[in-house]
């Protein structure tokens, strides 16, 4: 199923092309909202979540938070029907801001603080994923002093490898996530003894960025079964959250079929008699944004060329964090075809592992040309930082020829403002 891109070069009089955001230009959007930008689509975003929701119509689809939280794009899916995964007591805050219905809102996360699960009994949520035995005794005891009972599901580690990064697989009985297949069962008759919970169903999320279906295939197996061992035993699994991770085409892989994927989900879910639950975020977000970047220099050594631009690894921390690839393609190019150079695209942060692309064949660049990192859409601008005080990059979001703000640019006030001197340094900084 080929889903649109919507970041597409349009042809100019003059034989040159530009690159669009849907219907608007991104050296306008550049010139507007100055760079580095993230830039999504609204268009890509709900094309995403309904190729998913016309595959899988029965599955409740709760989007990742973590994966883009900006409340403009949780908003636009949750418009959709979309409900949400949420990891922190952050993101629980940001997906009902956004319009997410509570009874849609899946809380996972191995380190749930009592804060955080009195918030989410507090929002009456749809279920909360246990992922320790001392996580289920806090959450009981919050619930009961509460005077309510929480809909839990126990999320479980099937061991099995989802051969994707070794920083986002999380299914192998080696990673911290999830409680060990074998002892599975016995929480679930520890959540029957605990009067403050209630077992609604089981979960289980492997890895991110999935190029093969097979590891899919296999834990969910597993968790089928398990479901139903589960069920014979008199415990009540309504639902199966298989979790997100989906992986998308960054530099040519093969993405998994959707149909594939949704078959393998529909036999699981009706083999066990279960609603499934699913909680992609990749996906959704991933392909439906770019960061724009302006090029400030352009520096020619004997052993290399970096172009060294305004977004860096505070901005996009992917390249640097897990070696991920994103391809970078130039905004306007010239009508003519020029000879490519091989370039290192870099940020101005001081880390030699500061970089956005290494060994790019590139028409010739110089200090101002626009650059798009495209796919940027997930796991961008939810992992940015302040390194370097540098401010976080702008968002703006595209919907045909309109377009809007939706993050502002922070100012320096506003990040050094949140710090303080000593009480006993209160005088030794002169008035400026
Ligand atoms: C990160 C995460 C997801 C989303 O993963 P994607 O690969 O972005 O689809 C879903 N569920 C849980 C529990 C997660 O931690």
């Amino acid at each position: 199923m080929q889903i649109i891109d919507p970041f597409n070069y349009i042809n100019d009089n003059d034989g040159s092309r530009h690159m669009h955001a849907e219907g608007v230009s991104l050296n306008f959007l550049a010139t507007k909202a100055g760079t580095p930008l993230y830039v999504y689509s609204y268009q890509a975003l709900t094309e995403r979540y309904n190729t998913l929701k016309k595959v899988l119509p029965d599955s409740l689809i709760c989007y990742s938070v973590k994966a883009n939280g900006n409340i403009s794009i949780v908003n636009s899916l949750a418009q959709l029907g979309a409900g949400a995964d949420v990891v922190s007591g952050g993101e629980l805050k940001r997906a009902i801001t956004a319009g997410v219905e509570t009874k849609k809102i899946v809380f996972s996360g191995v380190g749930k603080t009592e804060l955080e699960m009195a918030a989410a009994l507090s929002a009456n949520i749809l279920q909360i994923n246990i992922e320790s035995e001392p996580e289920l005794e806090l959450l009981n005891k919050i619930s009961l002093e509460k005077g309510v009972i929480a809909p839990v599901a126990v999320r479980v580690n099937p061991d099995v490898d989802a051969n994707t990064h070794d920083k986002i697989s999380t299914g192998r009985q080696e990673d911290k996530f999830g409680i060990p297949y074998k002892d599975a069962i016995y929480l679930y008759s520890k959540i029957k003894e605990l009067k403050g919970l209630e077992s609604v169903g089981l979960a289980t999320h492997i890895g991110s960025q999935l190029i093969s279906l097979e590891p899919f295939r296999k834990a969910f197996k597993k968790l089928t079964q398990l479901a139903l061992t589960l069920k014979t035993s008199g415990h009540n699994i309504r639902s199966l959250d298989f979790g997100g991770g989906l992986g998308i085409n960054y530099s040519g892989e093969l993405e998994p079929n959707i149909n594939d994927y949704a078959k393998i989900i529909k036999a699981a879910g009706d083999e066990a008699g279960c609603q499934v639950i699913l909680e992609p975020g990749r996906f959704i977000a991933g392909p439906s944004g770019i960061l724009l970047t302006r090029v400030i220099y352009v520096k020619r050594t004997e052993a290399r060329t970096f172009a060294i631009v305004d977004c860096a690894m505070n901005d996009f921390m992917r390249p640097t964090l897990y070696n991920a690839w994103h391809k970078v393609e130039l905004v306007s190019q010239q009508k003519n075809k020029v000879d490519t150079e091989t370039v290192d695209i870099v940020g101005p942060i001081c880390e030699s592992g500061d970089f956005i692309a290494k060994d790019r064949d590139l028409p010739p660049l110089s200090s101002g040309t626009l650059l798009s990192i495209k796919d940027a859409g997930a796991y961008g601008a939810s992992m940015s930082s302040y390194y370097n005080s540098r401010l976080p990059a702008g968002e703006v979001i595209v919907s045909g020829n309109e377009w809007d703000i939706i993050k502002k640019r922070q100012s320096l006030e506003d990040l050094i403002g949140l710090e303080n001197f000593a009480h006993w340094q209160k005088n030794s900084v002169k008035e400026q």
